[in-house]
């Protein structure tokens, strides 16, 4: 069985060499540490990882509390937050990836009125047809950016998409990687894109990916 520190090499080294061969820059890896102990990030930090994605408040908090005194790190939260989560949220977190409703940005202008550049976050986009799924519809992504934008506390860094499972993932991430274009013409900023993750990480590379959201294929399982 390969360690921690094996499949993150491997795991980097496959990153860099589609890199290489798109010529394009390295993306943000996020290595998500979700249902693993706090053991877990510290070895990760040890191995010179400094950005973590955790899908829970109630988990990733008490992580960032015990690594606090650890330079550098950042906690991206990627699953969805329920609005009675985002005063905790703003204790620890850098980002959100997952800002995917009205109810949570209202949330979010409440919380950091008195924060400047309080948080960066990433509109999560649905790219299905099922209005159950989480994020902003395609049609509504403009219109609700508009929204974030206009709120100085937050930082529109672009959009999040997680590819659907019934349909190869490039289908999703050339929506989604169009729908970005179409954003950058009216915030030129809001130039990132959160896709790819451990299963699609190569394919979210062609389409423009920035920030790489991957688990199990550095973590193991659990
Ligand atoms: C768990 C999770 C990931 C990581 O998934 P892996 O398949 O383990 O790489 C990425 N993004 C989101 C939103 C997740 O919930």
């Amino acid at each position: 069985m390969l360690t921690l520190a094996e499949r993150l090499t491997a795991t980097r080294a496959a990153i860099q060499a589609e890199c290489l061969r798109l010529q394009r820059s390295e993306p943000t890896l996020i290595v998500v540490t979700k249902n693993h102990p706090v053991s877990l990030a510290q070895d990760l930090y040890a191995l010179g990882e400094r950005d973590f994605g955790e899908n829970r408040v109630q988990e990733a908090e008490p992580k960032a509390d015990l690594l606090a005194d650890h330079q550098n790190l950042s906690w991206h939260l990627i699953g969805q937050l329920q609005t009675n989560k985002v005063k905790q949220a703003l204790n620890f977190a850098s980002s959100i990836h997952s800002l995917d409703r009205e109810s949570l940005l209202l949330e979010l202008q409440k919380r950091t009125m008195d924060i400047p550049n309080a948080l960066d976050v990433f509109i999560q986009v649905n790219l299905t047809d099922d209005p159950g799924r989480g994020g902003i519809s395609e049609t509504e992504v403009l219109q609700f950016a508009e929204r974030v934008a206009a709120t100085p506390t937050l930082r529109l860094r672009g959009l999040m998409a997680v590819a659907a499972l019934d349909v190869p993932p490039v289908h999703d991430f050339e929506k989604v990687a169009n729908l970005s274009g179409k954003l950058m013409k009216i915030f030129p900023a809001a130039s990132d894109l959160s896709i790819g993750m451990s299963n699609d990480y190569l394919e979210a590379l062609q389409f423009g990916a920035t920030h790489l959201r991957i688990g199990t294929a550095i973590t193991g399982n659990r």
